[in-house]
């Protein structure tokens, strides 16, 4: 029940860490892994991805995988789940179009190729955390509306400003490296716990959705150690550049200081903490991280954590990049 559902056909040939049998979680992979842009081309990409992390499903999870009615049904579960995708599903769309600058400005063939797979990796996350609501109960011809008027607040709450630092980096300043820190630490590394406590908290609610998330959990593995290499890389080069980068990210956390992330993702573990409450039979003793059942935790307590994961993550990385000192 923990884990994710398992392959039809193993896909020999697929590097463990996009298998989506092998690969470690994102927490984990994104923490102690090491790939460049070199490491991850288009062929990698190519042979990886569509047949060993997403073994042909291109909705992200097998046709017979399905939500339970606890979730699919009105109520606060459904409440919940939908105005989580909704976010994410616009979050990504701007994902995509920023990376669309990433590429045009790669300086070089290798990391044009990788950040050429990122924008469709994030291409397809927008699409099926979008296309999942349909499994949710949205009518089809209502999709559109029903992720705007769902995602509203947030857009312009959050993920506005965010867009706003990011397109002035990258259309404005033309700035790569800047660019690929903005991606890579402030919008995926802050973002990437959430996406780690959703596919636990989901699993057995929804198997997929929790399947949806695991598969993207393992592209951002990709994409944050990645982003890491190109980062460090400029770094070894360019010793100079670092009091720039380090005023960009002093930036960009201010920036997030103001965000009203930790309101948003307490009223979906408030309506969450509310389904656990109606359907306490259907957990069980499903442990949400090791030791902890998801049943005795609280909205706070599974907010904190997330945070405290991030905290960890940022730490790791930044540290690997050469920029410890911006935490
Ligand atoms: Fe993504
Ligand atoms: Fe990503």
């Amino acid at each position: 029940m923990a884990s994710p559902s398992p392959s039809p056909s193993p896909s020999p040939g697929t590097p463990a860490e996009a298998d989506w049998e092998q690969a470690p979680s994102l927490l984990d992979g994104a923490s102690h892994l090491t790939l460049t842009a070199a490491d991850c081309d288009l062929r990698y990409w190519l042979g990886a991805v569509p047949h060993g992390t997403l073994r042909g499903n291109v909705l992200g999870h097998a046709d017979d995988v399905r939500p339970t009615d606890a979730v699919s049904r009105p109520g606060p579960l459904n409440s919940a789940l939908t105005q989580e995708l909704a976010y994410r599903s616009v979050a990504e769309e701007k994902a995509t179009r920023a990376l669309g600058h990433l590429v045009a400005l790669a300086p070089d063939v290798g990391t044009m190729e990788f950040y050429a797979t990122q924008l469709l990796d994030e291409a397809r996350h927008s699409m099926v955390f979008r296309r999942h609501l349909l499994r949710l109960g949205v009518a089809e011809d209502r999709l559109a509306a029903t992720v705007d008027a769902l995602a509203a607040e947030d857009r312009e709450r959050i993920l506005e400003p965010l867009e706003t630092l990011g397109l002035r980096v990258l259309r404005e300043e033309r700035d790569f490296i800047g660019g690929v820190l903005v991606l890579t630490v402030l919008v995926e590394g802050v973002l990437a716990p959430a996406a780690e406590l959703s596919e636990r908290k989901w699993r057995v609610f929804d198997p997929a959705a929790a399947d949806i998330e695991r598969g993207a959990g393992i592209d951002e593995i990709r994409h944050l150690t990645v982003g890491s290499s190109v980062v460090r890389a400029h770094l070894l080069d360019h010793p100079e550049d670092k009091p720039r980068l380090l005023e960009l990210m002093r930036e960009g956390y201010a920036l997030w200081e103001k965000l009203p992330t930790t309101e948003q993702l307490l009223r979906r573990e408030r309506l969450f903490q509310e389904g656990v409450e109606a359907h306490r039979r259907l957990l069980g003793d499903y442990e949400v991280w090791p030791g902890r059942r998801l049943v005795d935790t609280t909205p706070e307590e599974r907010l904190e954590t997330g945070h405290e994961w991030a905290r960890r993550m940022q730490r790791t990385r930044l540290r690997h990049m050469g920029l410890e000192e911006a935490t």
